[in-house]
């Protein structure tokens, strides 16, 4: 079946069926083609690929079977036109840059985003001439009063880590709009089975495949998801000449990833509230960080925006650092690691990890304390998980 045929089945069906044409092998599961570059029929056919007249494989630099099913996939799976795999989500972030941005141009980025993607716009856009103001993710407003005329998009993620704050894709798609830039949103906490953001009008999604696409902490990858024409101008000659292509096996194995993503974020979704439900009753918690409790100021928006809150959970301790190391040393079964969207449940103290570099003014101002903990809940029995954590609270 053509790709376009998938467009009248439902989700489930597109992420174990699409995008795999069976060779003349007749092969059930998608093969990988480990294949660096392709042969021509005659010099005449070379020359015709070569100048984009004829459609077709050239060189695995750009384009590969194995991984042009996983891209197939996702595109679909996002609702986008067309995909683009990288060989790591921060690769994706760094070829939406460089395909769209040029020097004198101006981003306005969500304050609360991955810590390698501050500073991918500050320390290395920023030294090509491209200047980026942070804001407040949930304040609509200060995206409004940061937008300029070089403004080139607006860049975030919702929910946010560790804060798990929600921010409204619709209006943020409309005011950019309304200013003639793009939206691009980081996907990675919801995955197209919770929430669709180019159908809430983003422009762009990217997508660190390394997480809940793979779903079991075995590759790293990325992908870009836009419109035919975006991809074709500004984001395929990148990758092209940029050279930061994912590789065929590690593309197999997202393939396989996608095929249970609707099934397992469904249980993660279970977990985490569950976990989440728990930790407020708990006598050591201050507080519980998660879009599904009727407690968190935008529960009416991700009820709204999202199919279901998603794997990760932040609280607050009643105490500092000491506690909440303390916490995550008696564990004795969750993984301490600041991986996310793994199959297996893992902790992590964000103000001496992840967060750790910016100063204790700005980890203050997120509202990331000491005494704060993040879980990405994995698929494991909840009472495990419970008993885990009740050792030290
Ligand atoms: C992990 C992550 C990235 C970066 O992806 P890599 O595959 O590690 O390069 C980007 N955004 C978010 C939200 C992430 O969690």
């Amino acid at each position: 079946m053509k790709s376009s045929d998938w467009n009248d089945y439902s989700f489930e069906t597109q992420a174990i069926r699409s995008g795999h044409e069976r060779t003349h092998e007749d092969e059930h599961s998608v093969p990988i083609f480990t294949t660096s570059s392709y042969v021509f029929a005659s010099a005449a056919e070379a020359a015709e690929r070569f100048s984009g007249n004829q459609p077709g494989n050239i060189y695995s630099r750009f384009t590969n079977p194995t991984v042009n099913v996983f891209q197939e996939r996702l595109a679909l799976l996002e609702g986008g036109e067309r995909c683009l795999a990288f060989s790591s989500g921060m690769a994706a972030i760094m070829a939406v840059g460089m395909g769209l941005l040029k020097a004198g141009d101006h981003v306005v980025s969500s304050r609360s985003i991955f810590g390698n993607s501050v500073l991918m716009f500050q320390n290395f856009f920023g030294k090509f001439g491209v200047v980026t103001d942070f804001v407040d993710l949930t304040d609509l407003s200060a995206w409004e009063r940061a937008i300029r005329p070089e403004t080139q998009f607006l860049f975030l993620e919702t929910p946010s880590n560790p804060m798990m704050e929600i921010a409204d894709i619709k209006r943020l798609a409309e005011l950019a709009h309304a200013h003639d830039i793009l939206l691009i949103v980081d996907n990675v906490f919801c995955t197209p089975v919770l929430q669709k953001p180019l159908e809430l009008g983003a422009d762009v999604v990217v997508h660190s495949a390394t997480k809940y696409l793979d779903g079991h902490g075995r590759c790293v990858g990325g992908a870009v998801i836009a419109s035919d024409e975006l991809i074709e101008k500004a984001i395929y000659p990148f990758l092209r000449t940029g050279g930061s292509t994912l590789s065929p096996f590690n593309a197999w194995v997202f393939i396989s990833g996608l095929e249970t993503l609707a099934l397992r974020m469904k249980t993660h979704c279970e977990n985490a509230q569950a976990l989440a439900v728990w930790l407020e009753g708990q006598a050591a918690v201050k507080r519980v960080f998660y879009p599904g409790l009727t407690s968190h100021p935008q529960h009416e928006l991700a009820l709204q925006q999202q199919a279901g809150f998603g794997g990760v959970v932040s609280f607050e301790l009643n105490a500092g650092q000491a506690k909440a190391w303390e916490l995550i040393d008696a564990t004795q079964m969750l993984s301490i690691t600041a991986n996310l969207g793994d199959v297996k449940t893992t902790i992590t103290h964000p103000a001496s990890t992840t967060h750790s570099r910016l100063t204790p003014e700005a980890r203050a101002e997120a509202g990331i304390s000491d005494g704060l903990l993040r879980i990405s809940v994995g698929l494991e029995n909840i009472a495990d998980i419970k008993k885990d954590l009740s050792r030290g609270l």
